[in-house]
């Protein structure tokens, strides 16, 4: 049985004042035992990490805090780069490799989602790596093969005692900030396929055990109908994510 997870991605938004308020009241609204039931995280820009962790340790609150975006080497001249040790003495948990942005917009590649991913691993941190495709890859039909391969090249060498520590998020380029989602069923095939592609790579019951989520313009309307789906074990939010009620409304989702 997988627990779900409910992961906020705040993107670029929130300076610290903000996100000590926007933490503080999902910290108020999501009751302590709800969090036995379904992971909750939240993903401030790198600035209000410490402030997130600062609100919450101070609620003694299970919620967890993780990342956007991580660099592979420890330390050195990367300008502008923040490590996995770094993030780990903070307090951080868990950390976004991949997201589409940083591919489309950053350049990232399957290489970097990979040295990302198993430099998170061995520094503790739990990756949720991103994979989707473009709204072309889907209308051409060779979405599946884009997204394993994805799979494929960002978990490459990663082996089964790895994946204990590895969360898959599945996000549709076009879904994503578009207030387009995919159905229930659209999401379920592709999530049904990394699923089997993480069998061929680790064994079914590895695949069985790893948590897939689904985003992509998930909010409280549509959030029923994708937890539903069996491959679908919880979401990456964005846009939905910077509003307290909203959040909680998806965690609360996640409960049932
Ligand atoms: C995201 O950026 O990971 C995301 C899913 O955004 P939104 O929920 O706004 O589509």
């Amino acid at each position: 049985m997988r627990k779900r997870m409910i992961a906020g991605n705040w993107k670029m938004n929130n300076t610290r004042p903000e996100a000590v308020v926007l933490t503080q009241e999902i910290a108020n609204r999501v009751p302590a035992a709800w969090l036995d039931q379904v992971d909750v995280v939240i993903i401030p820009p790198f600035i209000d990490l410490l402030p997130a962790l600062t609100v919450l340790d101070f609620d003694k609150n299970e919620i967890a805090v993780g990342a956007q975006n991580c660099y592979w080497e420890d330390h050195g001249a990367f300008t502008g780069e923040v490590s996995v040790p770094m993030l780990k003495d903070l307090g951080v948990t868990y950390c976004i490799v991949g997201h589409s942005e940083r591919r489309g917009l950053f350049g990232e590649t399957d290489e970097d989602v990979n040295k990302k991913v198993k430099a998170l691993i061995a520094g503790g941190i739990t990756p949720i790596m991103c994979c989707g495709e473009s709204l072309g890859i889907r209308d051409a039909g060779e979405y599946i093969e884009f997204v394993t391969a994805q799979v494929d090249a960002g978990l490459a060498g990663l082996d089964d005692i790895d994946m204990k520590n590895v969360v898959v998020a599945y996000e549709p380029i076009w879904a994503i900030g578009t207030g387009r989602t995919a159905t229930p069923e659209q999401a379920e095939e592709v999530c049904a396929a990394i699923r089997a592609k993480l069998a061929d790579m680790f064994g079914a019951e590895t695949a069985e055990a790893t948590r897939i989520l689904y985003g992509g313009s998930m909010k409280p309307e549509n959030v029923d109908g994708l937890l539903a789906m069996e491959d679908i074990d919880g979401g990456l939010i964005g846009g939905a994510s910077l509003k307290s009620n909203d959040f909680k409304a998806l965690i609360e989702a996640a409960t049932k």
